[in-house]
Order: structure tokens, then C-alpha cells, then sequence
């Protein structure tokens, strides 16, 4: 039986109304989220692309930080896109374009790199392999992308590109390093609902 699922979308900046559409497309409901009261409800939480460092000022300054860890806590699935994986994970390592001072919530045991794949000019798209999803490749897109450095010995690798780790999982926590919401395929999407509905 298909159960009607609730998502949250962070949506402080950046990529939200996108990541909304595409959970819609699947016949679950997506709503912005902003404030920690509305975090506790939600069956899965997806933090957008954007810009890392204003997501985490806003978040603190909301106090977003506080109810999106306390929904991990509980077993709440957890989704970072690009700014969002740098938001989720443990450390945030200096780039051209880093700012210091930065604390990433960490419920990702991984270290990144800012623009890690270069400026937006380098920006690019490829077909990526991932693991546990059928029906052939996935096309990527990749804007101003994080690299991952170093990942946690739990953290499972489901999509490598150029030897990096591009789409990543913990358990309930999900991050990519690209923009599955900017692609027309709702196959990640889909797989994150899955991990959602097991709760
Ligand atoms: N480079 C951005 C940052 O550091 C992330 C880019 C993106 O989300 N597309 O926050």
C-alpha cells in the first residue's frame, strides 16, 4: 500500500522549490520548512543546494541547527544536496571560498571541500552508476560542487565519480554531492521516500 509521506524542505535558501516539485511528482507531499517547530513532524528532511554558509548562519540563527539534529536523533532521514551535504557534515575543510568559523551539524561523518570540483565555470554533467538504483544511469549535475575528502568507515559509497565519492549514506542520512532535483529523473528522490517510508 503506497503511504502518503510528509517531507520537509529546508528552505532558508537556495535549491528548495525544486526538491518540493520533485517529491509532489512522486505523489508525496513536500512542504518549505523553516522554523524548528516544523521540523518534528516531518517523515524526512532535505536540505537544499545554495550557499553553505548562509544555510548554516540562518539555521543558527533560527535555531534550525538544534531541531534538524534532534530529528536525526529520533530517526528522522536526513537528505544533503550539495550545500546541504556541506551543512550535514562533520568538517568543513578550507577552500579558496571557505569562511572559517563554520560548525557543520555532522550527522555525516565525511570532511569537504568547498567548490571541491571548482567554480561555477567548471561546473558539469555526467552519467553516474549508482548503486541500488535500476533502470541504467543517472545524469548528474554538479554546481560548484563539495568534494568529499574523507568519509567515515560506516558511510556507504552508492556513486563514485573521478574516485570520489558522489552519493553517499548512513543509515537514515543520504547526501550527494550534485543536484538530483535539477535532473529529470526521480529515481534518488524515490530511493530517499523508500528510506523514509522504512522508518
Ligand atoms: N559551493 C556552494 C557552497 O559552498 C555549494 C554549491 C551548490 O549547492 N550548488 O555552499
Amino acid at each position: 500500500m503506497f503511504r502518503q509521506l510528509n517531507i520537509g524542505v529546508l528552505a532558508l535558501q537556495g535549491d528548495f522549490q525544486k526538491h518540493i516539485d520533485s517529491v509532489c511528482s512522486l505523489g508525496h507531499s513536500a512542504v518549505p520548512v523553516r522554523l524548528p517547530s516544523e521540523i518534528e513532524p516531518m517523515d524526512g528532511i532535505i536540505l537544499p543546494g545554495g550557499e553553505s554558509t548562509t544555510i548554516l548562519k540562518l539555521m543558527d540563527r533560527f535555531g534550525t541547527d538544534v531541531a534538524i539534529k534532534a530529528a536525526h536523533a529520533a530517526g528522522v532521514p536526513i537528505y544533503g544536496t550539495c550545500a546541504g551535504l556541506i551543512c550535514i557534515s562533520t568538517e568543513i575543510e578550507t577552500g579558496s571560498q571557505s569562511r572559517e568559523g563554520q560548525t557543520p551539524l555532522a550527522l555525516l561523518d565525511a570532511t569537504v571541500t568547498r567548490n571541491g570540483f571548482g567554480t561555477q565555470l567548471d561546473s558539469f554533467e555526467t552519467d553516474l552508476t549508482i548503486d541500488g538504483l535500476d533502470d541504467g544511469v543517472f545524469r548528474a549535475i554538479f554546481i560548484r560542487a563539495p568534494m568529499i575528502s574523507k568519509l567515515g568507515r560506516s558511510v556507504e559509497t552508492l556513486a563514485i565519480y573521478n574516485g570520489k565519492p558522489v552519493l553517499v549514506r548512513n543509515g537514515n542520512v543520504l547526501a550527494s554531492t550534485f543536484h538530483p532535483e535539477l535532473s529529470n529523473d526521480l529515481r534518488i528522490h524515490k530511493y530517499f521516500a523508500q528510506i523514509c517510508d522504512q522508518r
